[in-house]
C-alpha cells in the first residue's frame, strides 16, 4: 500500500532540552493537528526538522531524538546552526517571505544565503529519498523547500511528488526580482501538481512560467520535458467542527465568564495574529485610532484586544515591528484612554487553545487586515467559533481568505478611513444581518476543512 510522506520546515513536534533530558512538545494549530484525523486513517510519515539547531545535541541525544520520533515515524532533518540562520532565517525568511508578501524593500538577497538554502534542500531531499518507497506519494510544503521537488525528481524519475505553497506566490513583476527566480520555478517544476491557495496564485505562478521560462500552457497544467506538471487551486481549510464544538469544553466555559466580567459591557474587538509586517498591525492601530476619533460616541463602550504572537524574533524587521507596534498601542491609549477606560489591551505572547477559543467567542468584531496573506486561518477559526452567530469579521481583500468569506465586511487594508467605517458598520450591524452572515460561512467552511483539502489535493497527485 502506498502511503504518504509529507516533508515540512517543522516537524509536527520541537524537540526541547528538559530537565529530565530530551522531551518532545506538540505544536498546536498548523497542519499537523489540522490533518489528525486523515493521517490516523492514512499512513504516512512525516520529514522536517526538530526545530533545535543540531549543535544543542550530544551524539547520544540525537541517537535519542532519531529513535523517539521514529515511533510516530517521523524523521528529523538535523539542521547546523548555520543552516538555521542563512537558510531557514536567511534565505527563507528574509529574501522569499517578504517578496512573497510584496514588501519588495526588505529582501536581501545573499549569495551565501541562497547556498544554504541550496543545502538546506538537500538534506531534506536525501531524509525523504530514505524514507519514501517508490510508490509511496510524497507531499512537500512551503517556501523553504521550493527546490526539493526537482531534487527528489532527479533521484527518482517515475516519483508521485506533490507541492504546496501556503504563502502568496506574487505576481511576475515582483518576483522577477529574485536573482535565482529560475532556479526556483525549475526547483518547483519537479512536482507533479503544485498547489495555491487562490486563483490568483496560480496566474501568478503560471504567468512567471511564460515569461521567465517560456512555458506556456492553459494555466492549468504545463508540459515540462515531456511531463505533465498540474497547477491546482486548492484553498486550505481548518477543522471547524473543533471550533465550533469549543465552547463546550469547561476550560474554555471558564476563559469567557473570566472575559466577560474583565470586559463588563464593553465591546470585545479582536486582533490577532503573529507579529509579522504581513500582517499590517501598526495600520490597524492607526486605522482604530482613526475609529475612536470620528467616533466619540464609542468611546469607554469598545476594547481592542490586540495579541500579537512572537515570531522570528531573531530577523530585524521584526524586532523593529515589535518596537513600532508598543508605541502605537501606547499612543492610542495615552490619546483616548481615561482613568476608567484602556482602548486597547496588548497582549505580546502566544495564547493556549482555550483562551484562543475564548477570545474567538467573546469578540463582536474580529479585525483581520493583513496587508497580504496566503490564506490566514484566523479569519475562519473565528467564523467557526461563532455558535450563537453574532460576530462580525472585518477582513482584507488581500488575504486569501477572501475569496471564499465573501460575507465579510471586505475592506482594502490600506485604506484607513475604510477600515475604520467598517468597524463603526460592524459594531452597528443588526443582529439578523450578523447572523445570517456567519451561517453562510460556517456552512462553507463545515464543507472545506482541512481534511477535504488534503484529499482533493491528493486526489489530483494520485490521478496525475
Ligand atoms: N495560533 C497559535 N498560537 C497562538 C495564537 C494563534 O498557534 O497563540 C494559531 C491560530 O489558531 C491559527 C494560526 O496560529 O491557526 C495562524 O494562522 P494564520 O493562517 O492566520 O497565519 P500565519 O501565522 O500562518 O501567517
Amino acid at each position: 500500500m502506498s502511503r504518504l510522506v509529507m516533508v515540512s520546515n517543522r516537524l509536527p513536534v520541537t524537540v526541547r532540552h528538559q530537565r529530565s533530558g530530551i522531551g518532545l512538545i506538540e505544536s498546536s494549530g498548523g497542519l499537523a493537528s489540522g490533518l489528525h484525523s486523515y493521517l490516523a486513517k492514512n499512513p504516512g510519515a512525516w520529514v522536517g526538522w526538530p526545530g533545535l539547531a543540531s549543535e544543542l545535541l550530544s551524539s547520544s541525544q540525537r541517537q535519542q531524538v532519531i529513535d523517539e520520533l521514529a515511533k510516530r515515524d517521523y524523521h528529523p532533518v538535523f539542521l547546523t546552526r548555520r543552516l538555521v540562520t542563512d537558510f531557514y532565517l536567511g534565505f527563507a525568511n528574509r529574501a522569499l517571505w517578504p517578496l512573497a508578501h510584496y514588501f519588495t524593500q526588505y529582501p536581501v538577497y545573499s549569495q551565501r544565503q541562497w547556498q544554504a538554502y541550496q543545502q538546506g534542500n538537500e538534506l531534506f531531499t536525501e531524509q525523504t529519498l530514505h524514507q519514501a518507497k517508490p510508490d509511496d506519494l510524497i507531499w512537500v510544503h512551503d517556501y523553504h523547500l521550493l527546490l526539493a521537488p526537482e531534487m527528489l525528481r532527479r533521484e527518482r524519475p517515475g516519483q508521485k511528488i506533490g507541492f504546496f505553497l501556503h504563502i502568496p506566490f506574487p505576481e511576475f513583476e515582483v518576483f522577477r526580482q529574485l536573482p535565482w527566480r529560475t532556479e526556483v520555478l525549475a526547483g518547483l517544476l519537479g512536482a507533479d501538481v503544485i498547489g495555491f491557495h487562490t486563483e490568483g496564485d496560480r496566474q501568478h505562478f503560471a504567468d512567471c512560467l511564460a515569461r521567465l521560462l517560456g512555458l506556456g500552457g492553459n494555466g492549468r497544467q504545463v508540459l515540462v520535458d515531456g511531463r505533465v506538471v498540474t497547477l491546482g487551486v486548492y484553498p486550505m481549510g481548518i477543522d471547524s467542527g473543533r471550533f465550533a464544538s469549543a465552547g463546550s469544553l469547561p476550560a474554555v466555559r471558564r476563559q469567557i465568564a473570566h472575559l466577560r466580567r474583565q470586559m463588563g459591557e464593553r465591546h470585545l474587538i479582536l486582533s490577532l495574529d503573529r507579529l509579522d509586517y504581513s500582517k499590517g498591525i501598526p495600520r490597524r492601530l492607526e486605522a482604530y485610532g482613526r475609529f475612536l476619533k470620528s467616533h466619540r460616541e464609542w468611546h469607554g463602550k469598545v476594547t481592542l484586544v490586540a495579541v500579537t504572537v512572537p515570531s522570528r524574533q531573531e530577523v530585524t524587521e521584526y524586532e523593529s515591528l515589535r518596537r513600532n507596534v508598543a508605541e502605537r498601542v501606547g499612543e492610542i491609549n495615552g490619546q483616548f484612554g481615561t482613568l476608567g477606560w484602556v482602548p486597547i489591551w496588548y497582549l505580546h505572547r502566544s495564547v493556549p487553545f482555550e483562551l484562543l477559543c475564548a477570545l474567538y467567542r467573546t469578540a463582536e468584531v474580529a479585525l483581520v487586515t493583513p496587508l497580504r496573506d496566503g490564506m490566514n486561518l484566523v479569519a475562519k477559526e473565528y467564523v467557526a467559533s461563532q455558535e450563537n452567530g453574532q460576530g462580525v469579521l472585518i477582513l482584507s481583500e488581500t488575504a486569501g481568505a477572501a475569496a471564499e468569506l465573501d460575507q465579510a465586511l471586505i475592506v482594502n487594508p490600506f485604506d484607513l478611513d475604510q477600515v475604520a467605517a467598517a468597524l463603526a458598520t460592524a459594531l452597528a450591524m443588526p443582529e439578523e444581518e450578523r447572523r445570517s452572515k456567519n451561517a453562510k460561512m460556517q456552512r462553507h467552511l463545515a464543507g472545506a476543512t482541512v481534511e477535504s483539502w488534503a484529499e482533493s489535493f491528493l486526489a489530483d497527485l494520485k490521478r496525475d
